[in-house]
């Protein structure tokens, strides 16, 4: 059964501008209190929890709201919690698993890749507002690709140079952490440069908070350039009024929302949650878009799913959904002139 979403949502009013700010301030850092707030007994647990860990544990309240307590195996738990399979090495997998150290030191610049034709993508932020323990860059030298503002000229001048560019996408880290000010001067700036017709945003942060989405943000889209906005949910538990409310918002206001989701074991590696992810997407108007296999990063590889399982579950999606519903199947590979849509032959 699809559960029954609200189409129009219930709260209109707009968050206060600073209210995220808030709620990212509070956000869990512990392990322990992140079990103790689910009513969950360290010892009674299915698992282990990895005691040593640089990417650290951070999940806000508002994300923790929509886990089950006492549930082990929440799916929106496991995406957060720090487990001992982290530690353990497995091979093909490292920690820079899509070369992208070696796409940053082509284009010379901090934080900008330039890895398909037509579009750059742009690091934003170094932080984000939720650590996922299964991102492909949780071992990523941040600090050493740090962008500041002096470094958006030599961004326009690397743009002119290639005027085969139309699209910046910023990412992260997570490009709406940083400030609304912040945000509207990039988006000025970019908005100069009379080649780019697109602005693309990748991000999880108004899912894990969505009063994230405040009018600032929302003003944005008076902008000349076409607004894209990409959100990352994995599974339909992560979706609430609140989340619902401000992609109408977003929408209302003129963003195209995608989404795309990772293929992760013991999450979403069915084709029933997959299919009510799809659905309840688009009533709160976000179109699936990517649907991506596990990028080989170390401390991941417990979150893997084969070619050939991906395969069963996806034939199964496109056999429930209406065409438009169903995400592509991709891959990344280093290297190629696109993401690489996964072989369903096999
Ligand atoms: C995924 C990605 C893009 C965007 O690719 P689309 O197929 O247009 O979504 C651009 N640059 C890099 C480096 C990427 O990893
Ligand atoms: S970059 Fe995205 S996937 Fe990685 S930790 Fe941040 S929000 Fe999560």
């Amino acid at each position: 059964m699809i559960q029954n979403v609200q189409i129009l949502p219930r709260n209109e009013a707009y968050w206060q501008d600073n209210e995220w700010k808030k709620l990212l301030s509070t956000a869990i850092r512990d392990p322990n209190e992140l079990l103790r707030l689910l009513e969950l007994d360290i010892a009674e647990l299915p698992y282990q929890l990895d005691k040593d860990q640089s990417f650290k544990t951070l999940v806000p309240l508002s994300f923790v709201e929509r886990m089950q307590k006492t549930d082990p195996s929440d799916p929106l738990l496991l995406q957060v919690l720090p487990l001992s399979e982290e530690s353990i090495r497995v091979s093909g997998y490292s920690n820079d698993p899509l070369g992208e150290s070696t796409a940053l030191a082509q284009t010379g610049m901090a934080g900008l890749l330039h890895k398909y034709q037509s579009r750059v993508l742009f690091m934003l932020a170094t932080h984000c507002a939720v650590n996922c323990r299964y991102c492909f860059r949780r071992e990523f030298p941040y600090q050493e690709n740090r962008a500041s503002k002096q470094d958006w000229h030599q961004l326009a001048t690397y743009l002119k140079k290639n005027p085969q560019i139309n699209e910046v996408i910023i990412s992260g880290g997570d490009p709406l952490a940083v400030n609304d000010a912040y945000l509207v001067e990039f988006v000025a700036f970019i908005e100069q440069i009379p080649q780019i017709i697109r602005l693309r945003i990748h991000t999880r942060l108004p899912v894990v908070i969505p009063q994230r989405v405040t009018s600032k943000l929302l003003s944005l889209t008076k902008s000349r350039l076409q607004m894209v906005m990409v959100m990352h949910v994995n599974h339909p538990n992560e979706i609430d009024d609140k989340f619902t409310s401000a992609m109408h918002k977003l929408a209302q206001a003129g963003f195209t929302l995608l989404n795309q989701s990772t293929l992760l074991k013991g999450i979403n590696d069915c084709p029933k949650i997959l299919s009510e992810l799809s659905e309840v997407l688009f009533s709160a108007k976000v179109t699936p878009y990517y649907l991506h296999m596990l990028d080989r990063v170390n401390g991941a590889a417990h979150f893997a799913v084969s070619n050939k399982d991906a395969n069963v579950i996806y034939k199964q999606l496109q056999a429930n959904l209406a065409g438009f519903l169903v995400p592509k199947l991709v891959q990344e590979k280093s290297g190629e002139p696109n993401k690489t849509l996964v072989d369903l032959t096999i």
